[in-house]
């Protein structure tokens, strides 16, 4: 079968034959129907993310049939359409225990990542990874579910946003039109923030209260004017340049929650003081939980949240969608079709 497979910083992505999968027992082989392209891998490609693991076949929004079903699985049957879960946490330490397998020290599987992903014809997975998709939805439009929304979910989660809060989505892809939605579902408002008038189009489609043009304007002083100067309860900041980081900084309201989702790479200066007297809070958030997946999912299916395609593009087209997501072009998602 065909994979797009990653060897390495700097490396371009190869298009290559490699042996099909066949399930181990507690495993399925999932036929790959549709995949989402993710930042994650310009960060692979340029060396900022060296997880150490390769070659191997990148991919982590995926979507499938369920070609082949490994013994002992029950829950599964061959042709059911699923979604993967993309961490295979140890099951034993204390973030597994919780749920939490994005914090897992020892993770067994990471597809996509540090495991062969869904950039290809095929991937094997344990059957307890796989979530039903229902038939109303397509492949294409279940794809970014995986990370774009239920990374936002996750970050969600961390930064305890609710009604009233003021939110800052600063960086409109796929995740921050996802956070756009949930956030506004919650009964926050919504302040989307892009350089790209089309994303900024949408992100008031979906929700979002105001826009504010990263090119034209300052950030932070248009939050304090919409605001009437109060700031962000919470900033999602899915850019994190130095520029970005310091107009996110400058926009977070008192005890506001400054979260880290996108990185670049720039380091994050901030004088202590600046959050001592704001009571500020700054924290990452990484990936997602198997609950928070389920639960995208659902929201997805009856319509709640909408993912946002931008285009789909055969497996062998896949550098042009590395070229367009390097230039910041999607509107939403790009999508694979192995
Ligand atoms: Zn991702
Ligand atoms: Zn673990």
């Amino acid at each position: 079968m065909r994979a797009v497979r990653y060897h390495g910083p700097k490396q371009p992505l190869q298009l290559e034959e490699v042996p099909a999968p066949t399930a181990e027992p507690g495993q399925v082989v999932v036929q790959v129907t549709a995949a989402g392209l993710c930042h994650t891998e310009l960060h692979f490609l340029s060396g900022l993310l060296d997880l150490g693991v390769q070659p191997v076949t990148l991919g982590h929004e995926v979507v499938g049939r369920v070609a082949q079903v490994g013994a002992g699985v029950t829950e599964l049957e061959e042709g059911q359409r699923v979604i993967v879960y993309y961490y295979v946490g140890c099951g034993r330490c204390r973030h597994c225990l919780v749920g939490d397998e994005n914090l897992c020290g020892a993770l067994v599987a990471e597809y996509g990542f540090i495991s062969d992903g869904g950039f290809a014809g095929a991937l094997k997975v344990p059957a307890r990874n796989c979530i039903p998709l229902p038939d109303h939805l397509s492949d294409e439009a279940a794809a970014p579910i995986g990370c774009s929304v239920t990374t936002g979910i996750h970050a969600m989660n961390l930064a305890r946003v609710s009604a009233g809060n003021v939110v800052l989505v600063y960086g409109i892809g796929a995740v921050g039109l996802g956070i756009v939605q949930l956030a506004s579902r919650a009964g926050a408002e919504v302040i989307a923030v892009s350089r790209t008038p089309a994303k900024l189009e949408k992100a008031m489609s979906l929700g979002a209260a105001h826009a504010i043009d990263a090119t034209a304007d300052s950030v932070a002083e248009r939050v304090r004017d919409i605001t009437a100067g109060h700031g962000a309860d919470v900033v999602m900041e899915l850019v994190a340049t130095r520029a970005t980081m310091e107009q996110s900084t400058k926009a977070i309201a008192k005890r506001g929650r400054l979260v880290f989702i996108g990185y670049s790479e720039d380091s994050y200066t901030v004088h202590p003081i600046q959050l001592v007297i704001t009571e500020a809070s700054v924290m990452g958030s990484v990936g997602n939980t198997l609950a928070e997946l389920q639960q995208a999912v659902e929201l997805v299916s009856r319509g709640r949240v909408t993912t946002v395609v931008d285009r789909t593009l055969p497996l062998e087209e896949f550098q042009k969608g590395i070229d367009a997501l390097t230039r910041s072009e999607p509107v939403g998602k790009v999508v694979l079709l192995p």
